[in-house]
């Protein structure tokens, strides 16, 4: 971080700035120029707030030069993170398959799609028991009795669950029943939340992105997670809003080489919250495969006429095995395996 200050500064006030620097733990070096001196900030300056520095009337500003995030950053590990879904692995050169219904609607219907995923090759069982629903007269899950139905489908399948968790209160029964705990969209800068799955949360979590989250943003709520005392965090890309209203929103696939760029973080794709509509799952899956994403979650319904929440954007088992009949050949191209 660089404190550039304004161009009267005094010898008195740069001998202020620096010993404030060196309150913070880290070393000053100043730099005198023809019209301007900086103070350059050594050490680790995630903790620093550049606004606590701006407020001094002789700073004219502060720029960062690193990133404000350290456990997620890449820089101080520079190999892929590889997470372990209950034996599942997530990241390096293997292939993430997750796939199920946007929410649990009953018992048989969790388990013939669970069943027609793993036929088709899945290996991680999808399933909402607690929606983050826009209206609050829409279906709101079954709750426990869905995560029950989940553990049911998972005897059977032997496929490791993925659900969402919206509230702490749940954690306990998360860590006894569920696999991967989605932290969704709506939730991303939760930040009770967040530090509390980091901190109490056994399982690891699937961080979605927000829905106009930037990818700093989003890191920065991977770190809260992390500095809580989880460092198991995969990142999810589900679609970001913008101008465009034909589809639900905007698949980003430049999150792919990015987040690979700034963290060792393991990111998969959601094409299906992405653009809305079934017939889009298919192109934008491929192509996220073949840009290096490390997953793919998609909803998979056997009758999305039906479903009790979006069955639009649901593929039928049929399409899906054809998918990944696809996605397998392009994952074996770009070096990433189905375990
Ligand atoms: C979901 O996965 O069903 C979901 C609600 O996702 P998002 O948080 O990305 O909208
Ligand atoms: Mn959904």
């Amino acid at each position: 971080m660089i404190i550039v200050l304004k161009p009267d500064t005094n010898e008195k006030d740069v001998k202020e700035l620096v010993n404030k620097v060196e309150s913070f733990g880290l070393v000053a070096h100043v730099s005198k120029g023809e019209e301007t001196t900086v103070i350059g900030m050594v050490g680790d300056v995630t903790k620093v707030d550049p606004k606590q520095l701006e407020v001094s009337p002789v700073v004219d500003h502060v720029m960062r030069v690193s990133e404000p995030y350290k456990l997620a950053n890449r820089a101080f590990h520079p190999e892929d993170s590889i997470i372990d879904v209950s034996g599942v692995k997530v990241g390096g050169d293997h292939l993430a398959l997750i796939a199920g219904p946007c929410s649990v609607e009953s018992k048989e219907q969790v388990i013939a799609i669970a069943r027609e995923a793993k036929a088709a090759g899945a290996n991680m069982l999808r399933g909402g028991a607690f929606k983050p629903r826009t209206s609050p007269y829409a279906f709101q899950g079954m709750g426990t009795a869905g995560l029950d139905i989940l553990v049911a489908a998972k005897k059977e399948t032997g496929l490791p669950i993925v659900s969402e968790l919206m509230s702490a209160d749940y954690i306990d029964e998360f860590n006894e029943k569920v696999d991967l705990v989605q932290i969704g969209a709506r939730n991303m800068q939760n930040f009770d939340l967040l530090k509390e799955v980091g901190r109490r949360c056994t399982k690891p979590i699937l961080l979605k992105r927000g829905l106009s989250a930037t990818y700093e943003e989003w890191i920065m709520s991977a770190e809260y997670i992390m500095a809580s005392g989880n460092p198991n965090v995969i990142l999810c890309e589900r679609g970001i809003r913008t101008f465009e209203s034909y589809t639900r929103n905007t698949l980003d696939l430049q999150a792919i080489p990015v987040i690979k760029r700034l963290t060792h973080l393991p990111i998969i794709i959601d094409p299906s919250h992405a653009g809305g509509k079934w017939w889009l799952v298919e192109p934008m899956a491929k192509a996220a495969v073949a840009a290096g994403c490390d997953g793919l979650m998609i909803e998979v319904h056997n009758d999305p006429e039906h479903a009790l929440c979006d069955g639009p954007q649901s593929l039928k088992p049929k399409k899906y095995t054809e998918l990944l009949r696809q996605v397998k050949g392009i994952g074996e191209i770009v070096g990433k395996h189905v375990q």
